[in-house]
């Protein structure tokens, strides 16, 4: 064998992370449960499977907004949950502020755990100029390296260029990192555009999307830890030219 090239096998060693429904959320279960007296679980799953449709079916809308969206969106939730409610009131109620978004309950742990096991943490999220206070706020940045927002770049998930922009600003490439994200047509197709390896988040059974395929899915944030093992000393191989 040729002396050849001394080429670094690398572990992965960065973890970044959608924002929105990934690392926090907009509490809207919790206050439509208090509201309508509703179990909370059943306000979630009623939320995620609204949230699903929209993000399957009108991609365009979910994403910004728009027209008769919050209302829609409200006769949806109203009519799963089966509540004698003002549909006006409940679209009102699942308005979600910058004020209002909180931590999922596992993320901080989970964000230190990837810290203490040698992976760098960063954000990468499709939000308004809004979105640098949000996390903030919640403290985010203090296990974010890197916090990447489509409005201050530019781009927008699933462009790969917004993923492309947070490693660079770390220094990695593709292979080195997984994206954690909870929707397919953003997250999962813009990782994968970026070649990056994406992990769907999927807290209550909102899958299948069509075409997920052999996309690693976890139930929650802690699934991830299994998906980033702790960070080992490359090893060094010479490899023939
Ligand atoms: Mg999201």
């Amino acid at each position: 064998m040729a002396a050849g090239r001394s080429v670094a096998i690398r572990t992965r060693r960065v973890v970044l992370f959608d924002m929105g429904d990934t690392l926090i959320h907009g509490d809207r279960a919790r206050r439509l449960a208090l509201r309508f007296g509703v179990r909370q679980d059943e306000a979630e799953a009623a939320v995620q499977r609204v949230d699903r449709w929209f993000m399957n079916r009108e991609r365009h809308i979910w994403r910004h907004g728009g027209g008769d969206f919050a209302l829609r969106w409200a006769v949806m939730v109203t009519e799963i949950l089966g509540l004698a409610a003002d549909v006006y009131e409940v679209a009102e109620l699942a308005q979600t502020g910058d004020a209002d978004w909180r931590m999922q309950p596992e993320a901080e742990a989970v964000l230190a755990r990837l810290t203490a096991r040698g992976y760098t943490c960063g954000l990468v999220s499709n939000w308004s100029l809004a979105g640098r206070g949000i996390a903030r706020r919640l403290g985010l940045d203090r296990h974010c390296a890197v916090m990447v927002f489509s409005a201050e770049v530019g781009y927008e998930k699933p462009a790969p260029e917004i993923f492309t922009h947070a490693l660079r600003l770390l220094g990695a490439a593709p292979h080195e990192a997984l994206y954690v994200g909870d929707n397919y047509w953003d997250d999962v197709i813009g990782a994968r555009r970026a070649g990056i390896l994406p992990v769907l988040v999927d807290r209550v059974g909102r899958l299948p999307h069509p075409g997920h395929g052999d996309t690693p899915l976890v139930r929650d944030l802690q699934g991830v830890l299994a998906w980033a093992r702790p960070v080992t000393p490359a090893p060094e191989l010479a490899i023939a030219d």
